[in-house]
């Protein structure tokens, strides 16, 4: 591991002056930075660790919703009770995701932001084009985890159990830079690589993430979210599908977010379309999962697997309304 220098702000303006130069990293807990540290694949000169400014680990209310500060750690979303009973399904996606120990120190900034977890991306030895190589490793070589959907530039999945959620959500990203505050809906923070093939989120240098807010008209008790997953613990989804249906009590207000099948959370509007309450809307659904698609040598599995997910989280949503 590389010797760094470490910064501990306490305020939000000497974080942004800290990280303004080139070698710097944020860290919240650290849980994915620090390994990438060891891992020689991230060799930052200055760390600027944002655990000692204040107000960044609030969960608080207003009439817009409910805001997630940055340092919020992932075990007090899950547990929340007032985010279980208004947003169920941000409670439960959060509570899968790997495992109580690090679910107690990670926080929610830190888990829409963590890198993508391709083992070439992760090996020193590989100049793959997210690391500033070229090309994509993973397309010809080993690719068992990685994307089926918008896989051309690089393979790797959006691997943050939050990221589909709050991309169902329309949830809002407070993002914190030199300017001021300004807010991105999800759906546009989470970024494909043919935008930047450096980078999963929409963050110019030296920006951090605030908070997240949790929209109030977005709110629906009527929710499903599947996983399939190797481990049932300290692993990573293979696939996953978030579905909500009437948001916000809008008849028709559908959202169908599939997960860890390409480099961003992907809306499938598709099949929202299908989700209109007849018998077989299931099954339609499912047909549809591999449209698309543009599998690797070793991952045309996930087609199928998507086709399970979607059918059992559409029979699961549809229990919920029948109470
Ligand atoms: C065995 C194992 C299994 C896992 N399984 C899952 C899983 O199933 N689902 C899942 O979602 N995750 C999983 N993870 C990943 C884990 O959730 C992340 O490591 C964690 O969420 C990162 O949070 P952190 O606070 O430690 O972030 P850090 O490691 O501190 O930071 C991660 C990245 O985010 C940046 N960052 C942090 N805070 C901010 C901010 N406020 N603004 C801008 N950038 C910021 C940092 O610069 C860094 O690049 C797993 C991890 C392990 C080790």
């Amino acid at each position: 591991m590389k010797p760094f220098k470490l910064i501990q702000p306490t305020h939000e303006n000497e974080a942004l002056q800290a990280r303004s130069s080139d070698g710097s990293e944020y860290m919240a807990a650290g849980t994915d930075l620090l390994n990438r540290i060891k891992e020689h694949v991230a060799s930052p000169e200055t760390v600027v660790d944002l655990k000692k400014i204040s107000g960044l680990d609030q969960i608080e209310s207003d009439d817009r919703g409910i805001w997630l500060g940055a340092m919020v750690r992932m075990s007090e979303v899950s547990g929340h009770p007032e985010i279980q009973r208004r947003f169920p399904a941000v409670a439960t996606t959060v509570g899968h995701a790997a495992t109580p120990q690090i679910r107690n120190m990670a926080t929610v900034a830190g888990n829409i932001c963590q890198k993508p977890r391709c083992w070439y991306l992760r090996h020193e030895g590989y100049p793959c084009i997210k690391n500033g190589g070229t090309g994509c490793w993973a397309k010809d070589g080993e690719n068992e985890f990685h994307a089926i959907f918008d896989n051309q530039i690089c393979s790797a999945t959006q691997p943050s159990n939050l990221a589909p959620v709050l991309v169902a959500h329309d949830a809002i990203i407070e993002v914190q830079g030199q300017d001021g505050v300004k807010e991105i809906t999800a759906g546009d923070f989470f970024t494909g690589p043919s935008e930047n093939p450096l980078m999963e989120v929409k963050l110019s240098a030296g920006e951090f993430v605030r908070r997240i807010l949790l929209p109030a008209e977005t709110e629906t008790s009527l929710w499903a979210y599947e996983e399939a997953r190797e481990k049932q613990s300290f692993d990573w989804a293979q696939a996953s599908v978030t579905i909500l249906l009437d948001r916000g009590g809008r008849k028709g207000d559908h959202r169908v977010i599939l997960g860890a099948v390409s480099p961003a959370p992907l809306r499938r509007e598709d099949m929202e379309k299908k989700l209109n309450g007849s018998d077989d809307e299931a099954t339609q659904a499912a047909l549809i999962a591999g449209e698309g698609a543009t599998p690797l040598s070793q991952n045309g599995y996930k087609v199928p697997m998507l086709q399970g997910l979607i059918r059992r989280a559409v029979r699961v949503v549809r229990s919920r309304e029948e109470g």
